[in-house]
């Protein structure tokens, strides 16, 4: 069953304000096996409205509607609802009654207005709204020879998704057909987003039946798939079918085959190896401490480190001699060493890490461009030294720089 959202409400229009109640939305939805087709975002004016319900319907079996049910003058969801399917609108005395022990509870006189939110479409279930005024209608009609299931909830998020979830989903259920997901996330780091889908895509496109999503950010890769079928058996059965011969073709690449963070690998094997770490950061200015502390229970293997931006500190808090970094420069393979190497024997950490590089913009030079990056990562048995190139902004050069780092580790680890 095809659905299409579609969220009400001019400020979703401005810069300032988005339609997260979608995504919410969007997740219950293909859980119980429902695709989301069409997402349409549409301001409060009466004749939009009604045009993009009436394209809802022609596309969609299931049309959600989100916000305009407010009192005000600009809430028009039911009334446009009205118009594009030509159905009567009733003032309901149950609602009515509600409304004015709402407003006698809170104190205060009900303006004329509010009355409106106790309309009700023709044909339509009231679906109670706990946390608002507004209730969520329901119907379930035949538009153009065909079943359509049409939804009228609240805007606020804190209204809309308890009322999905309460009254919506359990009348779904009803009328599709049981399914059971299954999900695993993979994710790789340093494979080139292009890269992932050459080497992927023939394989997750002979399983038809598994949707595969490819999520990539600065360095990492995650590979969502899910697959819903009639029992959960068949289900997980699909989809670790896929994931093995997806691992399979990742090699080296992949980290985690359950969805867990780099950071969280990266300590579940200092764990496993009972060695802790240490870091003296430059160009990423804590980015890889913060990661790595972000984890639950990260101190049990990770002593701390130093953000050692200046030459100074990366002699006096790391112990990179002086006349190393004048020789060498501050972004250079043998400071990183010494870095990965100081900070190791400063903190008697296991292993230690030492990054240096150039976040840009300025900085660079025919030799040493904006974005190169020297990782040492250092134990007792040898110290070594990988550089890479990154291209972009300030904050994506800092983001790789510190997802490389995170990975040579792992690697060193494993
Ligand atoms: P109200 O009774 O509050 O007027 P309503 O059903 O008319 O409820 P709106 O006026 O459209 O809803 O929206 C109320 C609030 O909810 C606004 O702050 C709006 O930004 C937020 N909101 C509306 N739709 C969404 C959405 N799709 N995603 C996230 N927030 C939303
Ligand atoms: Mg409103």
């Amino acid at each position: 069953m095809k659905s299409e959202i579609v969220a009400v409400g001019s400020e979703m229009l401005t810069p300032f304000r988005q339609d997260t109640n979608s995504l919410y939305l969007t997740e219950k939805l293909n859980e119980i096996g429902v695709t989301v087709a069409f997402k349409t975002v549409v301001g409060d004016r009466r004749k939009d409205l009604v045009r993009v319900i009436q394209t809802a319907l022609e596309r969609a079996d299931i049309v959600i509607l989100m916000g305009g049910l407010g009192p005000t003058e600009d809430d028009l969801t039911r009334e446009a609802v009205a118009d594009a399917l030509s159905l009567t609108l009733r003032r309901d005395g149950a609602l009515v009654a509600a409304l004015h022990a709402r407003a006698a509870a809170w104190r205060i006189s009900m303006p004329q207005n509010n009355l409106k939110q106790a309309d009700v479409l023709e044909g339509a279930v009231v679906l109670a709204n706990q946390n608002g005024s507004a209730p969520g209608q329901w119907l379930d009609m035949v538009y153009s020879g065909y079943r359509k299931l049409v939804m009228l909830l609240p805007g606020p998020p804190h209204e809309c998704r308890p009322l999905f979830d309460n009254e919506c989903l359990p009348r779904l259920g009803k009328i599709i057909p049981e399914r059971h997901i299954a999900r695993r996330t993979l994710r790789a780091a340093m494979l080139p987003e292009s890269q992932a889908d050459k080497l992927l895509a023939p394989i997750y496109s002979t399983y038809a039946d598994v949707e595969t999503t490819i999520l990539a950010h600065a360095g990492d890769i995650q590979l969502l798939l899910i697959c819903g079928k009639p029992t959960m058996e068949a289900a997980r059965q699909r989809v670790d079918e896929l994931a093995g011969k997806l691992e399979e073709a990742l090699g080296d690449w992949i980290y985690s085959s359950q969805g867990e963070s780099l950071e969280q690998i990266v300590l579940y094997y200092l764990g496993l190896r009972q060695a802790t770490l240490a870091v003296a950061e430059s160009c990423t200015g804590g980015l890889i401490a913060q990661r790595i502390t972000s984890v639950a229970g990260a101190s049990r293997s990770f002593v701390g480190g130093t953000v050692v931006y200046s030459d100074e500190l990366k002699t006096a808090f790391a112990g990179v001699p002086a006349e190393l970094i004048a020789r060498h420069g501050a972004v250079s393979e043998e400071v990183a060493a010494a870095l990965a190497n100081g900070i190791r024997l400063q903190t008697g950490a296991s292993v230690g890490m030492g990054v240096t590089g150039i976040a840009g913009p300025t900085g660079g030079t025919e030799s040493k461009p904006v974005g190169l990056v020297y990782v040492g990562v250092s134990d007792a048995q040898k110290t070594e030294v990988m550089s890479r190139t990154f291209r972009g902004d300030r904050q994506r050069v800092r983001e790789y720089a510190a997802q490389y780092a995170l990975d040579l580790v792992r690697h060193r680890l494993m």
